[in-house]
């Protein structure tokens, strides 16, 4: 059976229905360009934001490890020279 009410899609975006009955309409996740490069843009934001989160975490480790180095080099010395 041949499809005539075509197709139905949410928009990923802003999640307005969108109804496609031209054949040659491609779109089925986004219902204007707009919407999808709106989307991506923002999706490539929160992997940013993730990244720096990361890197954030990392730093914060890097200079507890360093001071904890630090401190057991100090105490290794005062044993030392006790
Ligand atoms: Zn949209």
């Amino acid at each position: 059976m041949e499809e005539l009410g075509g197709r139905f899609f949410v928009c990923r975006n802003c999640g307005k229905p969108v109804v496609v009955t031209d054949s040659k309409d491609k779109r089925f996740v986004f219902c204007s360009k707009e919407c999808e490069r709106i989307y991506w843009k923002r999706s490539e934001g929160t992997r940013k934001k993730k990244r720096e989160k990361a890197r954030e975490v990392y730093v914060e480790l890097e200079k507890n490890v360093t001071e904890a180095v630090n401190k057991a080099s100090e105490r290794l010395e005062a044993i030392r020279t006790e």
